[in-house]
């Protein structure tokens, strides 16, 4: 009749351990804040890129359009900060300097 006891060596400790800590840290998530979680970021719009440079003695603004993202979930703003904006800007720097 011998009843088998299974007895967990340091590797299946280290498991359960580690699916403890995930439960632990999905229950946590659930309240969590963008901060710690990390935008939930959505297109609202374009912005004007604002770039600057001077012509003529004067400050001139760019007039290209970067797209501007809101977070669906606490409504922050990147107000065009972001990887395409980046580029657009770049691009934009780029033609007034070949001009
Ligand atoms: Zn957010
Ligand atoms: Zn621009």
């Amino acid at each position: 009749m011998g009843e088998s006891l299974h007895k967990p060596g340091p590797l299946a400790e280290e498991i359960a351990a580690t699916k403890r800590r995930l439960a632990a840290l999905e229950h946590q998530s659930v309240a969590a804040t963008c901060v710690e979680m990390g935008h939930d970021w959505c297109l609202m719009g374009g912005a004007n890129c604002g770039c600057e440079w001077i012509e003529d003695g004067e400050t001139c603004r760019g007039m290209c359009s970067v797209p501007v993202h809101e977070c669906r979930r606490c409504k922050d703003c990147d107000y065009g900060e972001n990887p395409e904006g980046d580029m657009l800007r770049s691009d934009c720097a780029t033609e007034r300097n070949y001009i």
